[in-house]
């Protein structure tokens, strides 16, 4: 069985005694060992004499508007009956009552063999217990967190967060017959919070590489935020709605647009919660808790040079959990 981290001491303290910017020694990957070489991180297209390269979208980009709020696509309602077809499951138990009660209409399960294979945690407890297939999960993590861990590694790993919870339901969606079964999809609000619970359920597991995962979304956040804050602070807005732009006078109306507007509002005081206090203390993730402390440093200032602003291999070297003769997971398929 596993059991929740120990010690939360504050973050603050913790993140003064981490390291600035240097390359680490990072412990090793459990996936994706096999490859020997990552994908290209640009691509190129060949326009004219020259050729004209294209930066690779960054693994973290999503945009919440493009998501249903309720529809999904048929991969996806595909991959939901994949992941139940398994007569040897592992069921995932909720500490918290209310949590449990939840869970109780629909138990949330995964394949064992599928969960041996991509967690160590649980691999060791099945060791020590073959008979044992149950997994306790922490009152901190709720059951739909458990709903997107088991998207993520199950029928087969993916490379992005999913866009919705996926549920069974007696009542089939508007227009769509599944000869398998109706699937309820709630779309995921992807705020601070719920990734961060992704990520002490990934440590719980030790799924590493879904660490990392999380680490882009809130990189991607992060830079978003930055880039729109910039162009505000770039801009001074005259009384008669026209702001300056490369030396023209353009017609914005009386307002900028605010950042909260945006899908998300990271802020310091988000990185000095409880909730992060936990992330770099426990177990041991040593990439993570730097990210953490280095976007929660960025956020108060920029930083010169700013570790969070290099290429990705850089990146993947100071805050991914694999090595850097293996592959990102972002860049398998
Ligand atoms: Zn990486």
């Amino acid at each position: 069985m596993l059991q929740p981290g120990q010690g939360h001491e504050g973050a603050t303290a913790i993140m003064a005694t981490l390291p600035s910017a240097h390359p680490m020694q990072l412990p090793p990957s459990t996936r994706g060992e096999q490859l020997a070489e990552a994908l290209p991180h640009e691509r190129q297209i060949t326009q004219g004499n020259g050729t004209l390269k294209l930066p690779q979208v960054h693994p973290g980009w999503h945009n919440p508007d493009d998501i249903s709020s309720y529809q999904i696509s048929s991969v996806d309602r595909a991959r939901y009956h994949l992941r139940n077809r398994t007569n040897d499951v592992v069921t995932f138990h909720m500490i918290d009552k209310h949590e449990a009660d939840v869970s109780d209409h629909e138990p949330q399960f995964v394949d064992y063999d599928v969960l041996i294979a991509i967690s160590p945690a649980y691999a060791r407890s099945a060791r020590a217990n073959p008979k044992d297939t149950s997994v306790y999960i922490p009152s901190n993590i709720s059951s739909r967190t458990i709903n997107v861990f088991i998207q993520i590694i199950s029928p087969v790993c993916a490379n992005t967060l999913p866009t919705h919870y996926l549920w069974k339901s007696v009542k089939p969606a508007s227009g769509v017959y599944d000869r398998f079964g109706a699937v309820k999809a709630e779309k995921i609000e992807w705020a601070l919070d719920v990734l961060l619970e992704l990520i002490l359920l990934a440590r719980e597991m030790e799924v590493w590489w879904i660490c990392d995962m999380v680490v882009d979304r809130l990189h991607w956040m992060y830079q978003e935020q930055t880039k729109f804050q910039d162009i505000c602070a770039a801009m001074t807005v005259s009384a008669n709605g026209y702001v300056q732009i490369e030396g023209k006078q353009v017609y914005i109306g009386s307002r900028l647009p605010p950042i909260p507007a945006l899908h998300f509002n990271l802020s310091t005081d988000d990185f000095e919660s409880q909730a992060v206090a936990q992330m770099l203390t426990g177990r041991a993730d040593m990439p993570t808790a730097l990210f953490l402390a280095d976007i929660a440093r960025a956020l108060k200032g920029r930083m010169n040079p700013d570790p969070l602003d290099v290429p990705r291999n850089g990146f993947c070297a100071r805050y991914h959990h694999h090595k850097s003769s293996s592959p990102c997971y972002a860049a398998l398929p």
